[in-house]
């Protein structure tokens, strides 16, 4: 077995990705596979081959949803949304940067939201984006109209056991 698949097995640490094969379900139903580099199955083939940079430096891992579609259609139970992560993971740690920044920004927002009040607080997590990509009035008037439609809050509850949120990044931080 390569070194990359075994390390890509190892962190997901359930079914090796080699199980599968490459019926092409998980990419048929993948809500984002339109749009990304390489689709999911062609990302597992990559791994066995080695192709390490390729796959790190794809922007296909970073416009991965996590809605894990793929998992719930893959006849072999391969985990793709796990490995997706594991391998965002890998770039996050060899601080290869990321191929698709602001996703990467947007992530970062997100987990800040979350470390700061137990839940998402859509505003200021936009806010904390829109600070972090300097890209501040590209989404001004589809932000307006979620606003006059009462779809965005700009008071939400925190989660009333900080402690446990707390708990959860610290185990986890690296
Ligand atoms: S659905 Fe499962 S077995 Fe089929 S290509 Fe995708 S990961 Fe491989
Ligand atoms: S988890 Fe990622 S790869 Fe799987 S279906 Fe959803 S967006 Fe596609």
């Amino acid at each position: 077995m390569g070194a990359f698949l075994e390390e890509v097995n190892r962190r997901i640490d359930g079914v090796p990705i080699q199980r599968c094969y490459h019926c092409r379900k998980c990419s048929a139903g993948c809500p984002v596979a339109f749009a990304m580099e390489y689709n999911p199955n062609k990302v597992i083939k990559m791994i066995q081959m080695g192709k390490r940079a390729e796959v790190l430096g794809s922007s296909t891992i970073w416009l991965c949803a996590s809605c894990e579609t793929c998992v719930t259609r893959c006849p072999n139970d391969v985990d793709i949304a796990r490995m997706m992560d594991v391998l965002r993971e890998m770039v996050i740690e060899e601080g290869l940067g990321a191929r698709e920044k602001k996703i990467l920004k947007f992530h970062e927002a997100f987990l800040a939201g979350i470390r700061s009040g137990g839940r998402i607080n859509e505003p200021m997590m936009i806010a904390r984006y829109k600070m972090t990509t300097g890209d501040l009035f590209s989404d001004l008037k589809m932000g307006l109209d979620m606003f006059m439609k009462g779809k965005l809050s700009l008071i939400s509850p925190k989660t009333k056991d900080m402690t446990s949120v707390r708990k959860i990044f610290d185990r986890t931080k690296k």
